[in-house]
């Protein structure tokens, strides 16, 4: 049986398209590759794990078990942080997974330098591998941190994507998030919020003045998280929305 049959046998729907992808990533699969891949796609894991790519704003990002899987999403961030006028010669980026946040605004943004922080090493391996691919590795550090803890300097710009579903709200997601996206990466504990008080209460002593931050937030977090900002003595200036018309990222300044 070809690997779109046996796609199609394993429930598959788009079993053609998925096939042809699948080849022009390895066209030389054996038949016992061709059943382990249909029997994974049969258990709905993602075809991006499969592959281990990736596509977000146009370039192909490496993944693996210990990074979230780029969400079209989260290009609401780099289109936000394109859009702003001010300096943006340094980044950081905490919890930069596959680093697919920092890269392209590197890639974008010639001039810039970044630090990309993620508190898994096995994360921090594949935010260097695609650096490597996208040609940025020469500005970009990579620092095995919790959050600020291991970080040091000022930056022109934060950016974080964070964990921001409620534990108790895990085992109701899609079986593609959380038998695959790792528990890690999504855990915002149980007020689903809680990294961003970390992010919230502690940027200020890491930006440059006039400096900015852009969080990514859970569709309806607006304004539970833009309440801890004010906490924190923090000046909302925008809420920037996806595709979908839900508020996706703040715009932060302190
Ligand atoms: N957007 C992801 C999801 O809905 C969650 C990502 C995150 O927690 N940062 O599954």
């Amino acid at each position: 049986m070809s690997l779109k049959d046996k796609l199609a046998a394993a429930g598959v729907e788009n079993s053609a398209l998925e096939s042809r992808w699948i080849l022009e990533d390895m066209p030389d699969l054996s038949a016992v590759q061709i059943n382990d891949i249909a029997a994974r796609r049969g258990r709905g894991e993602p075809l991006s794990r499969i592959l281990g790519t990736r596509e977000f704003y146009g370039r192909r990002f490496s993944l693996n078990e210990f990074t979230l899987d780029p969400r079209a999403d989260s290009e609401t961030l780099i289109e936000a942080v394109l859009r702003y006028e001010g300096l943006k010669n340094s980044i950081l980026d905490l919890g930069a997974g596959t680093g697919c946040l920092i890269i392209t605004l590197l890639s974008e943004l010639p001039q810039a330098r970044g630090v990309a922080v993620d508190i898994s090493t096995e994360a921090l391996k594949i935010v260097h591998k695609n650096a490597h691919t996208h040609d940025v590795q020469h500005r970009l550090q990579c620092t095995e941190s919790n959050w600020f803890d291991s970080v040091s300097g000022l930056f022109d710009i934060i950016i974080s994507n964070p964990p921001y579903i409620k534990s108790d709200v895990i085992p109701d997601l899609e079986e593609s998030v959380k038998n695959f996206d790792p528990i890690l990466a999504l855990d915002g504990g149980m007020s689903g919020i809680e990294p961003y008080k970390i992010l919230l209460s502690n940027a200020k002593k890491f930006l440059v003045s006039g400096g900015r931050m852009f969080i990514e937030i859970g569709f309806d977090q607006a304004d539970e998280v833009a309440r801890l900002g004010a906490d924190a003595g923090a000046t909302l200036i925008h809420m920037h929305k996806d595709f979908g018309d839900k508020i996706r990222v703040l715009e932060i300044a302190f």
